[in-house]
């Protein structure tokens, strides 16, 4: 286990409410890490690695893990959501605040891409993981968006629940290639969106194709509340 005491951050914000997945509805805390390994082209949380657009001196911060489950544990909460970014890119450095999380009988979900692997204590220590492995209407490359021993592990967790975007419903035969081929179970498709109109009207048009295919259909309940508006 490490001792690093600090993790790299975007954002602490909550309480709110999980806005997407199989928990959507719940109440939690969020904190958002910084930096990801992909650079998907509908990316709403851009701020965390796009330094074309975003200055990380002003985005990111080093912050001690003491001083984020602090902040956790003054919202009052019973599950914190780790988010990014892709936050199993400080797996290491996230342990000490996983640890801590255990200890507060905190639900931890954490949400992926995909591409990294969880060890074993990152398993132990947490509830769920959100999986949203990137299809090519993400604009990454597929053999960097599927990495199969990362998506193998995940599966192997018992925890994991796969999320999947879509703008239309040709999406839906890419999903189940990619579904297929990993043994994915359960898949939720969520409709690609940063306001509530196109949420709303790609949901309709993508929920009886969803149905059909035996999938779970997920909103995005914070961009309905309120839009693309950051710390939601
Ligand atoms: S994997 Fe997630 S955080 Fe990273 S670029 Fe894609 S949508 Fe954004």
């Amino acid at each position: 286990m490490t001792t690093d005491p600090s993790l790299v951050v975007s954002e602490v914000f909550g309480p709110t409410f999980q806005g997407e997945g199989p928990t959507l509805g719940r109440r939690a805390a969020f904190v958002r890490l910084g930096r990801c390994n992909l650079d998907c082209h509908f990316c709403d949380s851009a701020f965390t690695w796009d330094w074309d657009r975003y200055d990380p001196a002003v985005e990111l911060s080093e912050r001690p893990v003491d001083d984020v489950v602090a902040e956790v544990e003054a919202m009052g909460v019973d599950r914190v959501v780790v988010t990014g970014g892709e936050p199993l890119l400080q797996q290491r450095r996230l342990q000490p605040f996983l640890d801590a999380a255990v200890e507060r009988r905190w639900a931890v979900e954490i949400e992926t891409n995909g591409t990294i692997a969880p060890t074993r204590a990152t398993i132990a220590a947490v509830e769920r993981f959100n999986v949203s492995p990137k299809t090519s209407n993400s604009g990454v490359p597929q053999d960097k968006a599927i990495v199969p021993a990362a998506l193998a592990m995940l599966v192997a967790s018992g925890k994991a629940a796969f999320k999947f975007v879509a703008t239309e419903v040709s999406d839906l035969d890419e999903i189940g290639a990619i579904v297929d081929d990993h043994d994915l179970r359960p898949v939720y498709v969520m409709p690609e969106g940063t306001d509530a109109a196109t949420v709303t009207e790609r949901g309709r048009a993508l929920a009886d194709a969803v149905s059909a295919r035996g999938w779970h259909l997920t909103t995005r309940l914070h961009v309905l509340l309120w839009g693309d508006e950051r710390g939601r």
